[in-house]
């Protein structure tokens, strides 16, 4: 996995790595994303390096979050964008490829038909099967 020394948002926070950033205080900074989904794509980051949203502490998480929707109506309003999407890859498989913990905030058009969501149904009985299997992987009795 990726330690802090060859991190490049932890080069982005030590300014050793060039960047468009939006905001930034002791804990956090937000910059935009090089390939954005659609423009004003911003990414939110802790300054303390962690490698997953899983690694992160939940004070760091409570941090990030409460800098989304400030930042989120400034992307939206600059861009004329109609709404967002908040995203975090979690993972490899998930689609994360920097692995340094990082929200991202996507600007969304009524017209941009981007598709991030294509769900199936489950199959008879199998919902409540992998609930209960999630609830007892949580301790929650069933
Ligand atoms: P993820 O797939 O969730 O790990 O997303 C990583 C994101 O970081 C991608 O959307 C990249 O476009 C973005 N990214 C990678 N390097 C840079 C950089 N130097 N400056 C801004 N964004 C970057
Ligand atoms: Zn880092």
């Amino acid at each position: 996995m990726t330690h802090k020394d060859d991190c490049i948002f932890c080069k982005i926070i030590a300014g050793q790595v060039p960047s468009e950033q939006v905001f930034e205080d002791e804990q956090v900074l937000a910059f935009l994303d090089i390939n954005p989904i659609n423009p004003g794509h911003l990414l939110l980051i802790p300054k303390e390096h962690s490698e997953t949203l899983l690694e992160t502490s939940t004070e760091v998480l409570c941090q990030l979050m409460s800098h989304v929707p400030n930042l989120a109506r400034a992307a939206i309003s600059a861009v004329g964008a109609d709404s967002f999407n908040l995203g975090v890859n979690v993972g490899r498989a998930a689609g994360q490829v920097v692995f340094h913990t990082h929200f991202h905030i996507i600007p969304r058009f009524a017209t941009d038909s981007h598709r991030l969501w294509g769900g199936q149904p489950y199959g008879a009985g199998k919902m409540q099967e992998v609930g209960s299997e999630i609830r007892q992987e949580l301790g929650i009795r069933n």
